[in-house]
């Protein structure tokens, strides 16, 4: 009796903090999207363009660096203050006119570029001196990160938030859908035997010509067509810097072309046995899909382990 009253304060204590984490995360949403909105009064910049920037630069913070904070942009001192010789906050015709973007967002008469109002009303000043339109905003992120790769991430989420109107797109699912054969193991790091010393930066999953393979998460297609090694392959980047790709295809879904939006679960291809020459090559190797992810910092973009992922979304396959 004691043991099933223990066990039932147990089970209401879990279900509580999930209930209330999962609030926390809906109020924290609500949040964001609250301010990014009132930014979008004030600057005109659509509050899409605001969330992908903060989103971008959420994606780029190590775990330490995560704050107390609403906003994840983070701007540099010599961004914030250009020249002025002080860096404590101060009022902003003084950081102009030493060259710095920082602006006071609050209306206290300084800008603080550790307040989030401030943050976000100098990110969003900074696009809006560039003009409204989305070429526009993709020449004031070229002139503000000098980085091809992150103008396209950020322009690549707008989309999807302004789509979906949402910055939460979370769902997944495992890239073979259920009712299939299918078997794979952790290959990550292997050795493999074409193009000299490269280690295997995927996960191979095997599985009869024709099967159906799926995107994993939302995200927009980056990438579509043949590569010497991978053969038909597609790569897919979601809203969390993160790149999925897809080789050894035997075709692609139909229609499907590079930068359009896909869902989680969204067919993109089929299995085959390509790759490994020039363009057509297929059949030296079992049908199978190599799925492979990788991390964009904000710097360098690297290869990491899909295994524990697939392992997780093949649980929850829907
Ligand atoms: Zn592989």
């Amino acid at each position: 009796m004691i043991q099933r009253s223990l066990l039932l304060i147990f089970t209401c204590f879990i279900l509580l903090t999930t209930i209330a984490h999962a609030e926390e995360n809906v109020d924290n949403e609500q949040e964001k999207i609250n301010l990014y909105k009132q930014m979008e009064a004030i600057t005109f910049i659509p509050w899409y363009y605001l969330a992908a920037i903060d989103r971008y630069e959420a994606n780029i913070q190590s775990e330490e660096e995560e704050q107390d904070s609403i906003i994840s942009i983070r701007i540099s001192d010599l961004k914030w203050y250009g020249l002025t010789p002080t860096t404590e906050p101060t009022s902003e015709e003084i950081i102009e006119m030493f060259g710095g973007i920082g602006k006071d967002g609050t209306g206290d008469g300084i800008a603080d570029p550790t307040n989030d109002y401030d943050i976000l009303y100098t990110m969003a000043h900074y696009v809006q001196q560039y003009g409204p339109s989305e070429q526009d905003i993709r020449t004031a992120l070229w002139n503000y990160y000098h980085r091809e790769l992150t103008v396209l991430s950020i322009m690549n989420y707008a989309r999807l938030f302004k789509t979906y109107q949402t910055i939460s797109l979370d769902d997944t699912a495992f890239p073979i859908p259920k009712g299939y054969n299918y078997s794979y193991r952790n290959t990550w790091g292997d050795a493999r035997g074409f193009g000299g010393r490269r280690i295997h930066e995927g996960t191979d999953i095997f599985a009869n010509y024709g099967t159906p393979v799926r995107a994993t998460t939302h995200g927009v297609v980056e990438l579509k067509g043949w590569n010497k090694y991978g053969g038909w392959r597609v790569g897919i980047r979601d809203i969390y810097n993160r790149y999925h790709y897809y080789a050894h295809l035997n075709g692609f879904a139909e229609g499907l072309e590079i930068g359009d939006i896909v869902e989680a679960g969204q067919t993109i291809g089929s299995v085959g046995a390509s790759g490994y020459g020039p363009p057509g090559t297929s059949g030296k190797f079992p049908p199978h899909l190599h799925y492979g992810m990788y991390k964009d910092n904000g710097k360098t973009e690297w290869s990491f382990d899909p295994y524990p992922h697939l392992n997780k979304w093949e649980r929850n396959n829907p």
